[in-house]
């Protein structure tokens, strides 16, 4: 039988990037919760949100809970907008204009370098039991460039591409990305599991 994980996000691109990676596992999403609490962000890590998240929502079932706390950081903006990404346009924004912003804020800069990071944070019964990280260097693009994908996909190219996350589509995505090296660490720890 498959092992079941709990995915403590309400981002459905979030859980179907992980559901595509640990495929040995069955992944669900909150909506196998009852009233699962909201969870404030209140850390300045990617670790301490992620460990806020997956805590409190294992403080509500038995089962293991996996949570993703993950960003954007630009060299040029000393690593805005980080653990902020999903606010970068304030908390009543979305994708389309925090991808604005970002362009905004580089205009005339030759510096476009940047990295996602992704930190992933197993919790059961109310404590955290591991965490794992990854990271993806690439450049932010001077427009978007649309396709698949969330976020800042359309405006960052990964090193080795001139196509954004976005154009290269879930499938290459999903073998460089900062979520896929963190899973993939992630998977090993669940496999010495028992
Ligand atoms: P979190 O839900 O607080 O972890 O916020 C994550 C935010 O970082 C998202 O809303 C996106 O803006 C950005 N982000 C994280 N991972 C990705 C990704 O794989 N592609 C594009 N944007 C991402």
């Amino acid at each position: 039988m498959k092992k079941r994980l709990i995915i403590a996000t309400r981002n459905a691109h979030k859980v179907d990037e992980i559901r595509a990676i640990l495929n040995d596992f069955e992944v669900c999403d909150l909506s196998a919760l009852e009233d699962p609490p909201e969870v404030e962000e209140t850390g300045t890590t990617f670790l301490a949100n992620a460990t806020l998240k997956a805590v409190a929502i294992s403080e509500i079932t038995d089962a293991l809970v996996l949570s993703d706390d993950s960003g954007l950081e630009v060299d040029a903006l000393n690593g805005e907008p980080g653990v902020y990404s999903a606010r970068y346009a304030g908390e009543e924004g979305n994708d389309a204009l925090n991808n604005k912003k970002l362009l905004r804020e580089l205009t005339g800069q030759d510096d476009r370098s940047a990295r996602f990071r992704c930190v992933l944070v197993f919790a059961q019964g109310g404590e955290s039991l591991a965490h794992f990280d990854g990271a993806v260097e690439g450049r932010i693009l001077e427009e978007a460039k649309e396709g698949g994908g969330f976020g800042y996909d359309p405006l960052f190219a990964p090193e080795g591409f001139t196509e954004s996350f976005a154009e290269l589509g879930e499938e290459i995505k999903n073998t460089l990305s900062h979520r896929a090296r963190a899973l993939a660490k992630a998977a090993e720890w669940l496999n010495q599991q028992d």
